[in-house]
């Protein structure tokens, strides 16, 4: 695996996730899974 994770995909099933913005001023992105429910957030540094 030398491909790169790409942050719009889930890492566990391959699916594309769906994004929903909760913070608008800081960038701060949950990222959701509706195939493995899997839910991960992104804040910039
Ligand atoms: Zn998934």
């Amino acid at each position: 695996m030398t491909r790169p994770l790409d942050p719009r995909t889930c890492p566990t099933c391959g699916d594309p996730l769906r994004f929903e913005i909760l913070d608008d001023e800081r960038f701060l992105v949950a990222w959701s899974c509706v195939t493995c429910g899997l839910i991960r957030t992104t804040e910039p540094v």
